[in-house]
């Protein structure tokens, strides 16, 4: 039974609300993690408590539960010279940069005008709904290491990484 401290192997599906598919793992690649410990989105990791081995379910997950709201304060402005010199800037770019606080903002560029960058610190799944497909393939105790790092080390717990 999935609970604290379990590794979990599954397969799902996630699509948002227009049924468009964002992103899979499939049997013959299953996503492994370690629940409880906050590798995936709050609304699914609380939905998948006590599911067992062979579980299908649907799963759907608000914005609050998921990756957040967009947050407009996060898109902002910036001018070619607050890059490094000679930086390959392009759309599409992603970067972290320090948030003041310690914790740091993935940037992603989405825009270029002249000396002018566009950013969004938005999550790319910000703002969605997430509908996610899940069937639970395997679960196991987590190794002593795996609680340690507070993240799974792959589906037989030996994945160096
Ligand atoms: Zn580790």
């Amino acid at each position: 039974m999935i609970k604290q401290g379990t590794v979990v192997s599954m397969t799902y599906l996630l699509k948002n609300d227009a049924g468009e598919e964002l992103d899979r793992a499939d049997k013959a690649e299953p996503f492994t993690y370690l629940h409880g410990a906050g590798q995936i989105v709050p609304g699914l990791e609380q939905a998948l408590a006590g599911l067992l081995v062979g579980t299908k379910k649907t799963v759907k997950v608000a914005p609050e539960e998921g990756y957040g709201h967009l947050d407009e304060n996060l898109r902002t402005v910036a001018s070619k010279k607050q890059f490094p010199e000679g930086a390959e800037l392009s759309v599409g770019m992603r970067f972290a940069a320090d948030s003041g606080d310690g914790q740091p903002i993935v940037f992603t560029i989405v825009g270029l005008e002249g000396d002018q960058v566009a950013l969004d610190g938005n999550h790319p799944l910000a703002g969605e709904t997430l509908h996610f497909d899940v069937e639970i393939v395997a679960i196991r105790d987590a190794t002593k290491e795996e609680m340690e790092h507070g993240h799974a080390h792959g589906p037989d717990g030996h994945h160096h990484h």
